[in-house]
């Protein structure tokens, strides 16, 4: 297991667009929580690859179905029927308050479907309005069009001109939403927690003022829920947790446990996308639908949202407990996907490097907030682990 002799580190370099921050670790392999790096050293993983490894990693149901799936058929395209996509369509939406899915590749993927939809329903039913009305903060992925939706001039900057259709407004201030609609809008699109923002949680009043100004304004009301959805917040789609119903979600992240798969699903008078609309070559594949089906089928097994919410509160518990460090001023979220803000940024870099060598892999989202997201697999025990790791760390720093 041990590959010292080469420098991933200087390969990276020399080849790799600059782009990502990497932390100095080189994974090998990983079994549920844990991962092991090329010199041997095993970690708990509570990053899970962004949230994105629901059931861990190397699940052995994930990798009989994929490993069967793969000796069977990989990839057709769209322009044939194939089976897995169309039974995880079934149980995606028979567990959802919406009709009809259409599947990607990613997140940022999903989340530019539901806006083309959005502009697209603006063109049929709204006089043409085509503006997206989105929150700062947020996050809704890197294609142009979705770095325009995001509210982050850092991101926008490199690349402008952005592309026309979206207007940002401050987070949980319905009344600064309320303002923003116009007779240009077609759709609101939020997060109920926004994650990369630094896992804000959207009040219930929020929610549901959106839902109604939506109602109201006869315009779709869009959630992202690439980070909030299957399981991630103790129940199947975080939508559930804020008693309302969206009119078009987008998935991906956790979905496919590690496979590279997204969706936007829609109300039926939403779902107005047709051929020649819209398209994708790799998207729902046999392979990663087969992926996703194991994820699905599990979160879904009863007990399991339970087992989530309780190691959820756990994790909650532990966090809340390093106030009594002082170096905790914050903690925020929703089930397993919780974040806790550092007194300083100096402080979240030291807590995160510390937690590494002390074997526990965590992860940042603003600058002084670090992000909880282990697998909906993760043990209590592991929990009390990684809390005593982070609890070490504080108190040395
Ligand atoms: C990660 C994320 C995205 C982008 O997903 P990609 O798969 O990186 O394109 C979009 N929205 C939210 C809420 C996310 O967390």
């Amino acid at each position: 297991m041990t590959q010292t002799s080469i420098d991933w580190k200087s390969l990276e370099e020399q080849y790799y667009v600059a782009c990502f921050g990497r932390a100095p670790v080189t994974i090998v392999r990983g079994d549920g929580t844990k991962v092991w790096d090329d010199e041997g050293r095993e970690y708990l993983d509570f990053a899970a690859g962004i949230a994105v490894n629901a059931l861990g990693h190397a699940n052995p149901d994930i990798a009989d179905a994929v490993a069967a799936q793969a000796r069977t058929l990989v990839h057709t395209s769209n322009l044939f029927y194939t089976t897995p996509q169309l039974e995880l369509a079934r149980t995606l939406i028979d567990n959802s308050c919406l009709d009809r899915i259409f599947y990607v590749n990613s997140g940022g993927e999903a989340t530019e479907t539901a806006v083309k939809s959005a502009r697209k329903y603006g063109r049929l039913n709204l006089d043409g309005a085509y503006e997206v009305v989105t929150t700062y903060r947020g996050f809704h992925g890197r294609s142009l069009a979705m770095t325009a939706a995001t509210g982050t001039p850092a991101y926008q900057e490199p690349f402008q001109p952005m592309p026309q259709g979206f207007a940002h407004v401050e987070y949980n201030d319905l009344a600064a939403l309320e303002s923003a609609v116009s007779e240009k809008t077609c759709a609101v699109m939020i997060e109920l927690i926004q994650a990369e923002g630094g896992v804000y949680v959207a009040d219930p009043e929020y929610a549901a003022g959106i839902r109604s100004l939506c109602d109201e304004r006869g315009i779709l009301m869009i959630l992202d829920e690439v980070q909030t959805g299957i399981g991630r917040l103790g129940t199947f789609y975080g939508y559930e947790q804020f008693g309302i119903e969206p009119d078009i979600i987008a998935l991906a992240k956790g979905l496919g446990g590690g496979f590279p798969i997204g969706a936007a699903l829609f109300k039926e008078n939403c779902a107005v996308l047709r051929p020649g609309d819209h398209g994708s070559t790799f998207s729902g594949n046999p392979l990663v639908c087969a992926a996703a089906k194991v994820v699905t089928e599990k979160v879904l097994e009863p007990a399991f949202l339970d087992s989530v919410n309780s190691k959820g509160d756990a994790l909650r518990q532990a966090l809340e407990g390093f106030r009594s460090t002082g170096k905790v001023v914050d903690v925020r979220g929703m089930g397993l996907l919780l974040g806790f803000q550092l007194d300083s940024v100096d402080t979240a870099d030291a807590l995160i490097a510390g937690a590494r060598d002390g074997g526990l892999l965590i992860i940042k989202v603003s600058a002084d907030t670090v992000r909880m997201v282990p697998p909906l697999t993760v043990s209590e025990s592991e929990i009390d682990a990684a809390a005593g790791i982070i609890r070490n760390v504080l108190l040395g720093l």
